[in-house]
């Protein structure tokens, strides 16, 4: 999460928006920036908010809410938030902004309690009139779809590095297939399950899934860098690779968890931890659902009403 902001950053920049530079220059000097947008029962996501952003005389804003996940929780030194103004003369608006590290009304609850225990330990974050002051505030946005450069940068980021993540955890759970495979034998106890015909189809299965899903990864990743321009169908190769990154790794972890028998049941098995952790990749944005609407609307065209 502290990589998606400094990405954020380094894009916007890259298109001549300094609005985030701070945020580079303080991750240099070691700051741990952590993302609290994610709100209960939020499919806007990014384009609504539950959370309320008052306006302070002096420019900045008071948010209340609350903001479930938050990754890095017991270590972040500054969270970026988001919310939504009141109705002035009938428009609302999206306040995005920094909040640093005790100040007053953060409340962590610690409820990170879930199948994969991961260190960053995503609690939910209660926001009661937290001040952001008015030089943290970074954006304006309207309520609904836009296309300014901070949505597109956020989602591009942050679907890219979620779904390194996971093909990470893919490229491990393949890594140790195959040494099950190797260290494992059939029933007959003579051959070991790499000499098995069936055995070696799932292997060479796995570790042709995992290599399309790199070359689909490292593709995105180096035309995100380069600035490629792929138009409308920027967000539909975004949420294909989050989706594609997501799923590979779980069926890829499904063999690994197969080829190591009862032990891989055991808590405490590294592959049976890695089945907890890449389970979670379902819950990030986008979903299955909303990434099909989205490559369906970019091929066909959005529907039309009735
Ligand atoms: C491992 C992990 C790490 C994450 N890290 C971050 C992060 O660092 N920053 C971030 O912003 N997001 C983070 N997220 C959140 C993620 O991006 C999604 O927002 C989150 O998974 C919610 O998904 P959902 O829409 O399926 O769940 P929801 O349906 O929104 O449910 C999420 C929670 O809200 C509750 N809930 C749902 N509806 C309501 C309601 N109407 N009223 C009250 N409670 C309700 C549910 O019971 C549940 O506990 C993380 C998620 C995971 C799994």
């Amino acid at each position: 999460m502290h990589l998606v902001w400094t990405g954020v950053a380094r894009l916007l920049q890259r298109q001549g928006d300094a609005s985030l530079k701070f945020v580079l220059q303080e991750a240099a000097q070691g700051e741990l920036y952590a993302f609290g947008l994610s709100e209960p029962g939020n499919d806007a996501v990014l384009f609504d908010s539950t959370t309320a952003a008052a306006p302070q005389p002096d420019g900045g804003y008071a948010f209340t809410g609350t903001k479930i996940f938050t990754s890095l929780a017991p270590a972040w030194t500054r969270l970026g938030v988001f919310g939504k103004t009141a109705p002035a003369d009938g428009i609302e608006e999206l306040v995005h902004g920094f909040v640093t590290r005790g100040s007053s009304g953060v409340h962590t609850v610690e409820d990170w309690n879930t199948l994969g225990m991961r260190a960053s330990q995503s609690h939910t974050t209660l926001l009661e009139e937290v001040v952001v002051p008015a030089e943290r505030i970074f954006r304006h946005l309207p309520v609904g779809p836009n296309a300014d450069p901070l949505v597109f940068a956020i989602f591009a980021v942050f679907e890219t590095l979620l779904s390194a993540v996971y093909t990470g955890i893919g490229d491990r759970s393949l890594a140790l297939a195959i040494s099950f495979a190797g260290q494992r034998t059939g029933g007959s106890g003579a051959l070991a399950l790499s000499q098995h015909p069936e055995i070696r189809w799932q292997i060479a299965e796995a570790a042709m899934a995992m290599d399309s899903l790199d070359a689909q990864l490292r593709s995105v990743a180096r035309d995100l860098d380069d600035g490629a321009d792929h138009g409308g169908r920027w967000f539909a190769k975004l949420v294909g690779l989050k989706l594609r990154a997501t799923t590979v790794a779980r069926e890829v972890n499904d063999v690994g968890l197969h080829l190591a028998g009862g032990r891989g049941y055991h808590a405490a098995s590294e592959i049976g931890r890695l089945h907890r952790d890449v389970l979670a990749g379902q819950y990030h944005p986008s979903s299955s659902e909303s990434a099909h609407r989205t490559v369906a609307s970019a091929w066909l065209g959005p529907l039309t009403a009735d």
